[in-house]
C-alpha cells in the first residue's frame, strides 16, 4: 500500500466522525492525508457541564496501513482522575486495539473511553474538610474556583467560619466594629469568595465514608510518627524554626506527646468540639514552655488527630474533628 493513499473506509470513517464529534475532535492533515485525531472526552452527564469532573484527550496516530495496523493511541491532559483509573483506560485501550485489527476503531475507542470517565465521574482524592474520599451516592458540590467538597461538610465549615467571624467581631471596640467589612464566605482551600446557601448545605448527609469509617486508634504505626514528628519538632525548635514556641502569643499548633496517650477519645464523636478554658489555656501553658524542653512540658490531654491544628491554639473548632 502506498503511504500517500489511506483506505478508503478510513476517509469515509473520519469524515463520519467529523460530523458526530465537532469540534470536540480535529483531524491534523500533512498534504491532505489524515495523521492525528485529537478528541476531547468528558463524560456524558446530559447538558448539565457543570457536572463534568473528569475529562482527557485521546490523540490517535494513524499509520499508513490502517486499520490493518492498529493505530497509536495516547492519553493526553487527563484531569480529575487518579493513576489507577489513567491505568485502567490504558489497558482498555490496549486491549480494544488488539481485539480489532483489521476493523475500524476510532468511534468505538471514543465511546469506550467516555464510558469509563462517565463511570469515573467523581472528583479524585479528599474533601479537604473531612478527609474523606468521594463516593458514590456522596453529596458533593464543585466551586466556581474548582474545589470539591462534601455538601454536609462545606455547610459545617461555613456555619463556624461565620461563627468564628462573629466572636472576633465582638472583641473588637464598637468603633471598629462598625467599619469591619462585612462577613464573607470564602473556599477552605484558595480562599476564593464563594456563595451558598448555607440551609441547603445543611440537609446534605454526611460523607459515605464516615458512615463505616473504624474510631481512631493510636496504632504503633501512628506512634512510631508521632515520635519521628517529635524528634523533627525538636531539630526545627533547635533552629529557630517554628514560629509561636517560646513567644507571648498563643501557638500555631499543639504539641502533644504520644506517651502521655493512653485513652484516645473517639475523633469522630462530636460534630461540635468547643474547646474548653481548660484545654485552651493548657495548651498555651504547653507550647509557651515547650521551647525550654519538648519532653517534659505539661501538655492538653490528647484529643485525637489533627484536632490541635488551629492557628489560635484552641483545640478541634478548625481542625480535621470539628469538620466530622
Ligand atoms: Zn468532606
Ligand atoms: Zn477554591
Amino acid at each position: 500500500m502506498s503511504v500517500a493513499t489511506l483506505d478508503e473506509r478510513v476517509y469515509e470513517e473520519l469524515q463520519a466522525l467529523e460530523a458526530i464529534f465537532a469540534p470536540d475532535l480535529t483531524i491534523n492533515r500533512e498534504d491532505g492525508i489524515p495523521k492525528t485525531i485529537k478528541m476531547n472526552i468528558v463524560p456524558y452527564t446530559g447538558d448539565n457541564i457543570d457536572e463534568q469532573y473528569v475529562r482527557l484527550t485521546l490523540e490517535i496516530k494513524l499509520c499508513p496501513d490502517y486499520p490493518e495496523k492498529s493505530p497509536q493511541v495516547t492519553m493526553k491532559n487527563p484531569r480529575g482522575l487518579d493513576d489507577r483509573i489513567i491505568s485502567r483506560i490504558h489497558r482498555d485501550i490496549k486491549g480494544k486495539l488488539n481485539a480489532n485489527i483489521g476493523h475500524l476503531i476510532v468511534y468505538e475507542l471514543i465511546e469506550m473511553v467516555r464510558e469509563c470517565l462517565t463511570q469515573s465521574n467523581l472528583p479524585q482524592g479528599q474533601c479537604v474538610i473531612c478527609l474523606h474520599g468521594f463516593k458514590n451516592g456522596d453529596i458533593f458540590t464543585k466551586t466556581q474556583c474548582f474545589h470539591y467538597f462534601h455538601n454536609y461538610c462545606l455547610g459545617k465549615h461555613l456555619i463556624s467560619g461565620k461563627k468564628y467571624y462573629e466572636e472576633e467581631l465582638d472583641k473588637l471596640p464598637s468603633w471598629q466594629r462598625v467599619e469591619a467589612k462585612p462577613y464573607q464566605q470564602t473556599c477552605p482551600v484558595c480562599r476564593s469568595t464563594v456563595q451558598f446557601k448555607v440551609d441547603d448545605l445543611k440537609t446534605a448527609p454526611p460523607p459515605l465514608e464516615s458512615l463505616d469509617a473504624q474510631p481512631f486508634q493510636l496504632t504503633d504505626e501512628i506512634k512510631e510518627m508521632q515520635e519521628r514528628m517529635q524528634a523533627l519538632m525538636a531539630h526545627q525548635i533547635s533552629r529557630g524554626g517554628v514560629i509561636g514556641v517560646g513567644d507571648l502569643e498563643p501557638p500555631p499548633l499543639i504539641i502533644t506527646d504520644p506517651a502521655e496517650v493512653e485513652e484516645p477519645k473517639s475523633s469522630s464523636s462530636g460534630a461540635q468540639n468547643v474547646a474548653t478554658p481548660e484545654t485552651s489555656s493548657g495548651a498555651r501553658d504547653g507550647a509557651n514552655s515547650a521551647s525550654a524542653a519538648t519532653a517534659s512540658v505539661t501538655r492538653p490531654p490528647y484529643c485525637g488527630p489533627y484536632r490541635g491544628f488551629n492557628r489560635r491554639g484552641k483545640p478541634g473548632r478548625r481542625g480535621r474533628g470539628g469538620a466530622r
